[in-house]
């Protein structure tokens, strides 16, 4: 096939002028000339083409090099007194600028897999080669750098035609075989960009699922995936494709999409759109908040077993048992009393992570619920009794358990409103101890 270059090689020029930022845009002109005084070609490759030809940012510069891209990454970073940390096995760079600018170098290369699912073997070649070992035609296009012509369009498997028609496509009939991560990541782009998977790689795509090829995955490879899907914009039309390709199973055979998950969906996106406006400086982990709502029909056990399975890091495991263990008994003595003393908010919510106050919420469906939620939040869980251990000491008392009950019952008063000054403190505290 041959490549469709753009017809006006200027109109690229002119588009990656307007929609990079100056900075990127004089840096991509810097390395196609010291591509050419290399006798090198160089060109942009991945995700920021086709961001530029739909309009989207992004700020991930990938070159790829036609030669040795590795000797090219490091005269890169001598000519302009960058870092450079070349990976020889991947023959990938990373090049930082003194501001702090960052940019990925490969060598281009072709890919041979020695069995489904394997870490392809690689070898250096053609920038043609480079493109189609990638996942869609949508993704497998490139811009070239070198001064003539610079913004030269490389297409050659369609990708544009693929744009304009809003279509994911493989590349090739084996692509799901070779890297089942594809399946997820057709769905992540169909989903992002509103796109349609085309036909015959829709084919593809189900009859991969309906195979066990994703179950040969690695724990990590796949949580990558589906954290990267579940941090889309709109994750429950994620989940619903996931469902309808039946890959939900391979996170948990008894995994479905109950009527119960699909409104749960919906409401964690309101849940976290009240969050964000509500405590905005307070980020959280949006793709954890959903993967949660996802596991709450499967047990404890289960959803450990999920955990352990995709091979969780201890923060976001620890975080999913909490929620786990907690919303439920929380949300039942939230729902019993009708205007808790703060004290016992506090204690209800006390063992919530962020992204569990958000789950409570979502399956709250009450606004007296998320304000006591919002209260703890912004008031009471910052609330500390002024008194500590060494000045229970001071005040003469014996260290021992009695402390941890004497705070507890300080914070209990602070947060009640029974006391407000230190004074006070000390008093309740006098009381307490001749008890
Ligand atoms: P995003 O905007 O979500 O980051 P991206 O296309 O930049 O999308 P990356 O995962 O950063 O996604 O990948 C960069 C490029 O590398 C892709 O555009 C694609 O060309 C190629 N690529 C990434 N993962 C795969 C894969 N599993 N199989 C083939 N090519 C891939």
């Amino acid at each position: 096939m041959k490549p469709v270059i753009s017809q006006d090689r200027h109109t690229l020029r002119a588009l990656m002028r307007r929609r990079l930022s100056a900075k990127i845009f004089n840096r991509l002109q810097e390395i196609g000339r010291l591509a050419d005084a290399g006798g090198v070609s160089a060109y942009l490759v991945g995700g920021l083409v086709r961001d530029l030809l739909l309009g989207y940012t992004n700020l991930d510069v990938d070159i790829a090099v036609e030669g040795d891209g590795m000797a090219f990454a490091r005269r890169l970073a001598d000519r302009y007194g960058a870092g450079v940390k070349v990976f020889d096995r991947f023959a990938t760079a990373l090049v930082v600028f003194p501001d702090g600018f960052k940019l990925d170098v490969a060598t281009a290369r072709c890919e041979s897999y020695a069995h489904p699912t394997a870490l392809p073997t690689v070898e250096p070649s053609s920038i043609k080669d480079d493109l189609y070992r990638r996942d869609f035609t949508i993704n497998a296009l490139a811009l070239r750098l070198n001064a003539t012509p610079f913004g030269e369009l490389v297409d050659f498997y369609g990708g544009r035609h693929d744009l304009s028609a809003k279509i994911i496509r493989v590349l090739h009939a084996r692509s799901f075989v070779d890297d089942p991560t594809r399946v997820f990541r057709a769905i992540r782009f169909e989903q992002r960009f509103g796109f349609r998977i085309e036909t015959h790689t829709l084919t593809l795509l189900k009859k991969a699922a309906a195979s066990d090829l994703v179950r040969r995955l690695s724990g990590p490879r796949l949580r990558n995936e589906v954290m990267r899907l579940l941090s889309e914009q709109a994750p429950a039309r994620a989940v619903r494709r996931m469902a309808e390709c039946d890959l939900l199973r391979f996170l948990h055979t008894g995994l479905a999409l109950t009527a119960h998950l699909t409104g749960l969906l919906s409401d964690l996106g309101k849940s976290l759109a009240w969050w964000t406006k509500r405590f905005p400086r307070r980020p959280l982990d949006r793709a954890l908040v959903y993967f949660i709502g996802l596991m709450d029909e499967l047990s404890a056990s289960a959803t450990h077993a999920v955990v352990k399975q995709l091979a969780l890091p201890g923060d976001q495991a620890n975080k999913i048992s909490l929620a786990k263990k907690h919303v439920a008994p929380a949300l039942r003595s939230l729902a019993r009393q009708r205007s808790p003393q703060p004290s016992e908010t506090y204690r209800t919510l006390a063992d919530l992570p962020d992204e569990g106050l958000v789950l409570l919420v979502a399956k709250a469906r009450s606004t007296d619920i998320a304000r006591l939620v919002s209260a703890y939040v912004t008031t009471q869980q910052h609330v500390r009794p002024s008194l500590n251990g060494a000045d229970l000491k001071a005040l003469g008392l014996k260290p021992g358990p009695i402390y941890k009950k004497i705070l507890d019952r300080l914070l209990e008063a602070r947060l009640d409103g029974e006391v407000k000054t230190r004074a006070d403190e000390r008093e309740l505290v006098k009381k307490l101890a001749k008890v």
